[in-house]
């Protein structure tokens, strides 16, 4: 609507790979909040998994961001975080996204095993102010209460039961990821040698 103000949802991972329980997610979220744009934000550098485990290069994931979501106008791929380069957090997108348009209303959305890491996201005093926070679901995940301190509503999804870990392991043992992945992911993968798939 003219006049009113933006409402962006900002739905961050390091998508490797995106599936469908991502795009899933993303699209309950956008629809049932009537949001105005959902972004869906690369982590350059995901500093919770440095260290942990091998980490896909970024031009990669956001390759396979870009593949799923062909057809799909109302999700966007963001590259803010590859811009910005270095350790991706999530208080620093959110002020650069305010400063373009210091009007919006800005949505961060997570799936439910993420929000008992909040207290360790950087600034999240500051964070949870400026944010409203939409928590989606996530078969495995207990059914979380609101987060202490945050301004927050729980968004009803269609249970996905799919993580980019159990693809890694699939695609790594060649096996068949179908429904998981949207096609056009599985294509990328397969012409970028993705997961070791170029064997
Ligand atoms: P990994 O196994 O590598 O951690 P992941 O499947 O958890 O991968 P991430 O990129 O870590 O994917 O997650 C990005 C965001 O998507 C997080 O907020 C996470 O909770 C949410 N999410 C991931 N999978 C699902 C799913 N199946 N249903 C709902 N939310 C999900
Ligand atoms: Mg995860």
């Amino acid at each position: 609507m003219p006049g009113e103000p933006a409402r962006i949802g900002i739905f961050g991972g390091t998508f490797d790979p995106i599936h469908t329980g991502h795009i899933e997610a993303a699209e309950a979220v956008y629809r049932l909040l009537g949001l105005d744009r959902m972004l869906l934000v690369v982590a350059n550098e995901p500093w919770q998994k440095e260290g942990i485990r091998p980490v896909t290069p970024a031009e990669d994931r956001y390759a396979m961001v870009e593949a799923a979501t062909e057809g799909r106008p109302e999700l966007e791929p963001s590259r803010i975080e590859i811009e910005r380069g270095g350790p991706s957090y999530t208080v620093d997108t959110v002020n650069e996204l305010l400063s373009r348009d210091p009007s919006s209303e800005l949505i961060v959305v997570v799936g439910a095993d993420v929000v008992a890491d909040l207290p360790t996201w950087k600034d999240e005093p500051t964070l949870r102010k400026i944010v409203t926070l939409a928590v989606v679901d996530r078969p495995g995940s207990v059914v979380v209460d609101s987060p202490p301190g945050w301004r927050s509503v729980s968004v009803p999804v269609v249970p996905f039961d799919v993580s980019s870990t159990e693809l890694r392991t699939r695609l790594e043992a060649d096996l068949p990821v179908d429904g998981l992945v949207p096609d056009a992911v599985i294509h990328c993968i397969r012409r970028r040698g993705l997961y070791a798939t170029g064997r």
